[in-house]
């Protein structure tokens, strides 16, 4: 089985849910346990700042798919809530968004996979989460924890269970 970290995000519909229901659903998908569950954030827009705030978390899974498998599964739950990539603007408002951070240790740079995720250390928004569940892991060479320390984290809140 293949430890993977994946990053949720989105700020349109009811966000909390989605994320409930897409975690179930890619577990399911993937034949995958859910190893462990951040809590949710509220985080200021990045990239594209003229938009609601949006909401964060990671999971950490395993699961025996192989990456592109996975990243195919993704996409799928993606679009099963809502979520229409052509529609879209580049880091805009969206349903649902599910990157994987990584996957084992493995690095690949694909045309359409590129693992670690490429801009994991600009982000403050998945490193809270991601250090939540995972802070000694190490990715490209970085303890989760020491990234969060060199990232501003101003603006972003933990949100109370929902139970
Ligand atoms: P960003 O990648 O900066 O977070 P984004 O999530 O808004 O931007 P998307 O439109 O969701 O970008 O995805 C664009 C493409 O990124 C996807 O079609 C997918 O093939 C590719 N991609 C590359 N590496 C990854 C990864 N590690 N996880 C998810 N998608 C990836
Ligand atoms: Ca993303
Ligand atoms: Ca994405």
């Amino acid at each position: 089985m293949a430890s993977v970290l994946i990053a949720l995000g989105g700020n349109v519909g009811d966000v909390r849910a989605t994320f409930r229901k897409a975690i179930a659903h890619i577990c399911g998908i993937a034949q995958g346990a859910l190893i462990a569950r951040s809590s949710d954030y509220a985080t200021p827009p990045w990239g594209d700042e003229a938009q609601d705030p949006f909401i964060n978390a990671c999971v950490e899974i395993e699961t025996d798919l192989d990456p592109h498998a996975l990243l195919f599964v993704l996409q799928k739950v993606e679009q099963k809530f809502g979520r229409t990539r052509d529609k879209e603007r580049r880091w805009g408002p969206r349903t649902i968004d599910l990157d994987m951070i990584a996957y084992d240790d493995i690095s690949l740079q694909k045309p359409d996979l590129t693992l670690p995720h490429p801009r994991l250390f600009e982000r403050a928004f998945v490193l809270v989460p991601l250090a939540e569940i995972a802070p000694d892991r190490v990715i490209s060479g970085i303890p989760v924890r020491d990234g969060l320390a060199s990232v501003s984290t101003q603006g972003i809140e933990r949100l109370p269970d929902t139970g």
